[in-house]
C-alpha cells in the first residue's frame, strides 16, 4: 500500500461576493479533485489546535500526524533543521532577520524594512559571515541562510526577549521592542555590536549608495529548541519523502524523519515546477511507501489578496499535481490511499491565515464505488461533518494509515 498527502497551502477561503458567494475552491475548475472527492470519504481536520497561532508550521505539523501541543517548539528550530544545523539539547535557535532600522529621533527606533530590501543571498552571506567573525561568542553563533532569513543559535539560558515577528511591524516605531534588547547587557552587546559591524560593511555602503535598503540591523524572533519528535519511519514503520519549496516545510520533514526531495525550479509561487514535483512524488513511491507533497502558491496568492492568482494556483494544483499523480499511480499499479487537503485557510479578504477546520478527502484505490458524492470544497466538508467534531491531524494520519487510534 502506498500513502500520499497532497497539500495546497492556504487553499481554503470564505465565500466571496465577486464569485456569487462561492469560495475560490468552489469557483475554480478542479475536475480532478472533484471527481476524486465524489469517490472519497471527506474528513474535517482541526489542523490548528485551540490556543495556537494559525501558522503553516503548526498546521503542517498536524498534517504530518503530530500534535502541536506536544511537538511545536517554535519556527526557528524548524528552519535550522532545514539548513542542516544541529541543535544540542541546551541550545535555542532564533530566526535572525537582516532588517533596515532607523534610529531617527533620540530614543526612537523604526523598522523600515523587515527584509533589508529583499537583500540577495550573496550579499547577506557576506554580512552574516562578518557577524559570525566579529560578534559570535561561545554562546552565540550566526548561520547564513537565504536572502534576509538567517539563524542565530544561543547556547544555555538567556534573558527572555518576548520577540515579535518583524513583518508585523513594517514601517512602524518599534522602540518598546528595541528597548528589551537594551535592557539586558548581553543582548545589548550583541545587537549593538551587530549594528556596528553591519552599518560599516562595504555591502551595505554599496546598497545605500544605490538607493537600496541596507541590512543594517538584526531582528531576533521565532525562537525554540529542537522538537523531540519520533520520526515517521520509527513511529509507523514507513519510509517516506517530503516535497516542498519552503524551508519551514523541509525542516518539518527533517524532524519527521522524512527524506527531503529538492526539486529544481520549485519556487513557492505560481511559476513553480509542478511537473517536477508530481514526477518526483511518483518516483519516490517506486522505492518508498509514503510521500507528502506541499504546494505553496495558493497561500502566497491569498497573502497578496489576488483572486486571479489564487484561482490559477488552485486550478494548477488540480491539473498539474493531483491529476498527473493520480494518473501515474494508476499506471504504476500499486494500491494506494491518498489525502488531498490544505493546511489552513488564507482568505483573500483577510490576507492572512485562519484556524478554520479544513476539508480533507481520503481516497482509497480499492474502494471504487463508495464515496461522499460531493465536490471538494469547504462547504462539502462542513455539510458532511456538521454533527461531528473535526478530527486532529494525528487522527487524520492514523485514518489514512488504517492504524487503530490508540
Ligand atoms: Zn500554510
Amino acid at each position: 500500500m502506498k500513502y500520499l498527502i497532497l497539500v495546497g497551502d492556504g487553499m481554503g477561503d470564505r465565500p466571496i461576493k465577486e464569485l456569487n458567494d462561492r469560495t475560490v475552491l468552489q469557483a475554480a475548475r478542479t475536475p480532478a479533485m472533484d471527481q476524486l472527492c465524489a469517490r472519497s470519504r471527506l474528513l474535517q481536520v482541526q489542523t490548528v489546535p485551540e490556543g495556537f497561532p494559525p501558522g503553516s508550521d503548526v498546521a503542517n505539523l498536524s498534517l504530518l500526524g503530530y500534535r502541536p501541543e506536544e511537538n511545536y517548539t517554535g519556527r526557528a528550530p524548524l528552519e535550522a533543521a532545514a539548513m542542516g544545523i544541529e541543535l544540542a539539547p541546551d541550545e535555542t535557535a532564533f530566526r535572525c532577520n537582516l532588517v533596515t532600522l532607523e534610529h531617527d529621533d533620540p530614543g526612537h527606533t523604526r523598522l523600515v524594512d523587515y527584509s533589508a530590501g529583499h537583500i540577495t543571498t550573496h550579499e547577506a552571506r557576506e554580512l552574516v559571515t562578518a557577524l559570525q567573525q566579529e560578534c559570535s561568542t561561545e554562546n552565540f553563533r550566526f548561520y547564513p541562510g537565504i536572502n534576509y532569513r538567517h539563524i542565530l543559535v544561543v547556547k544555555g539560558a538567556y534573558p527572555d526577549l518576548q520577540p515579535v515577528p518583524p513583518h508585523d511591524f513594517i514601517g512602524r516605531d518599534v522602540s518598546p521592542h528595541w528597548q528589551r534588547y537594551m535592557d539586558d547587557p548581553t543582548w545589548k552587546k550583541l545587537v549593538l555590536g551587530a549594528e556596528q559591524v553591519l552599518s560599516h560593511h562595504p555591502v551595505n555602503q554599496k546598497r545605500t549608495s544605490t538607493g537600496l535598503n541596507p541590512g543594517n540591523g538584526i531582528w531576533l524572533w521565532g525562537e525554540g529548541r529542537m522538537p523531540q519528535m519520533t520520526g515517521i519511519p520509527e513511529r509507523y514503520n514507513l519510509q517516506g519523502s517530503l516535497i516542498s519549496a519552503v524551508d519551514l516545510l523541509k525542516g518539518l520533514g527533517v524532524c519527521a524523519g522524512l527524506d527531503i526531495l529538492n526539486i529544481p525550479g520549485a519556487t513557492g509561487w505560481i511559476d513553480t515546477n509542478y511537473e517536477g514535483k508530481a514526477e518526483a512524488a511518483l518516483n519516490c513511491l517506486l522505492k518508498q511507501d509514503y510521500v507528502f507533497v506541499h504546494v505553496e502558491a495558493p497561500d502566497e496568492a491569498g497573502h497578496q489578496g489576488s483572486l486571479s492568482a489564487k484561482l490559477q494556483a488552485i486550478e494548477d494544483f488540480d491539473s498539474r499535481i493531483v491529476a498527473p499523480i493520480l494518473h501515474g499511480l494508476r499506471a504504476q499499479g500499486d494500491d494506494f490511499r491518498m489525502i488531498v487537503t490544505m493546511d489552513h485557510f488564507t482568505p483573500l479578504e483577510l490576507r492572512t491565515h485562519t484556524s478554520d477546520p479544513v476539508p480533507a478527502l481520503l481516497y482509497d484505490s480499492r474502494e471504487q464505488e463508495t464515496g461522499c458524492g460531493l465536490d471538494f470544497n469547504e462547504e462539502s466538508g462542513r455539510q458532511l461533518n456538521q454533527n461531528r467534531q473535526a478530527i486532529s491531524g494525528e487522527e487524520m494520519l492514523l485514518t489514512l494509515l488504517e492504524r487503530n487510534n490508540t
